[in-house]
């Protein structure tokens, strides 16, 4: 009997081993060819590596220009502690074989590590955070148990040749800078725009974008894990806010944009799981006519739940565009967001208003049709 058990883990063990293998030579045989220069993929194998799950990798990464040196903040959510330490040295290493500088500021807690890493007129500021368990509805008893089925390889659902499905694109981070409204005059009109509110050019740029034909939504910030290191940026809505203070923080933000047809959340990886703020911040939605497109920062979101609650119409991310800011892994998110519209008749792809996104985005979506994917405004797949 404790030989058969010893067999069963070990081949539970080998068959771990195995598909960690296959998922890894998957996930490095997916990855675009990177430039040599492109630390963020670098960062997302890391990661992978690490056990750090690929949706729980904070995708908002807003640049801050600090000091003529632009500033990545990213969020990498680890399984534990031993894995925290493992990711920061790798990080550490991976720097100095990039010929970059890694130094650790000093934590927001024993729960979390940061580590920066300097390249030039680039830095990378990674806050790693120890991965909350993902909430799973407890199952109802059952008389007899029922035997757990072996896991298997679940094959990726393909779309039927032929099929066709309507995408959306939602541009957001926009309001700091007005460097990508140039360019972004090569973009056609289905593309919608999210301005963060109260930035030195958030008015400027929804007035240029609501003149050119796109929609307008307001992206507003929210909490995210890991704050205050990670900053949601002015106007936020934060979970210590009373119900009165969140509705006046989203009323104050929506004001402060010109045009909104909805929101999406800037971060809110925090924010976003707790149904209490997500119910104030619908109610005033409600009350303003306006729709809700969840950015999907974490998997324990509760937006929507809340927004169906109200009747507030709604939506969700399915990819992100530019995490990896390369116009190579661009043009794979897009191809990765043409092919879920054709498997589930519609998607939505977030990415940022900057100038490799905007320029790629332009390049490619002429020949989105061809490809199967009609491009419709962000507000028309929202229900
Ligand atoms: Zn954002």
């Amino acid at each position: 009997m404790r030989s058969r058990h010893r067999q069963v883990l070990l081949g539970v063990i080998g068959a771990g081993i195995a598909g960690a293998i296959v998922l890894l030579v998957f996930v490095r045989g997916r990855q675009a060819p990177a430039p040599p220069s492109d630390f963020g993929a670098v960062l997302l194998e890391l990661a992978a590596a690490r056990g750090a799950d690929p949706e729980r990798i904070a995708a908002d990464e807003p640049i801050r220009k600090v000091g003529g040196v632009f500033v990545r903040s990213w969020q990498i959510a680890v399984p534990n502690r031993s894995a925290m330490a493992a990711l920061a040295d790798d990080i550490a290493a991976a720097a100095a074989a990039h010929g970059a500088t890694a130094s650790s500021p000093a934590p927001a807690s024993a729960d979390t590590a940061r580590v920066r890493v300097d390249r030039g007129a680039e830095a990378f500021d990674v806050l790693l955070v120890i991965a909350r368990p993902v909430r799973v509805a407890a199952a109802a008893p059952t008389a007899t148990p029922t035997p757990r089925a072996a896991p298997t390889a679940t094959p990726r659902a393909r779309p039927a040749p032929g099929a066709r499905g309507r995408l959306a694109i939602l541009l957001d981070d926009a309001g700091q800078s007005v460097d990508s409204l140039a360019a972004a005059a090569g973009l056609p009109p289905e593309v919608g725009v999210a301005v963060l509110p109260f930035l030195p050019h958030s008015a400027e740029i929804a007035e240029a974008m609501h003149a050119r034909g796109h929609e307008v939504w307001l992206h507003l910030p929210m909490e995210p894990e890991g704050y205050p290191a990670n900053d949601p940026g002015p106007g936020a809505v934060f979970v210590g806010m009373n119900d009165d203070e969140i509705r006046s923080a989203v009323h104050a933000a929506i004001n402060n944009v010109p045009h909104a047809v909805g929101v999406n959340n800037h971060m809110g990886s925090r924010a976003s799981a707790d149904l209490r703020v997500m119910t104030w911040v619908m109610q005033e939605l409600k009350a303003r006519g306006l729709a809700f497109i969840d950015s999907r920062t974490t998997r324990e979101t509760v937006a929507e739940e809340a927004a169906r609650a109200l009747g507030v119409p709604a939506a969700r991310r399915h990819v992100f565009l530019d995490n990896n800011r390369s116009g190579a892994a661009i043009r794979a998110q897009l191809e990765e967001a043409v092919e879920r519209c054709r498997l589930d008749k519609s998607a939505i792809a977030i990415g940022h208003l900057d100038p490799i996104t905007v320029q790629t985005l332009a390049e490619e979506l002429p020949g989105l049709s061809k490809r199967g994917a009609d491009l419709v405004r962000p507000g028309a797949l929202v229900r």
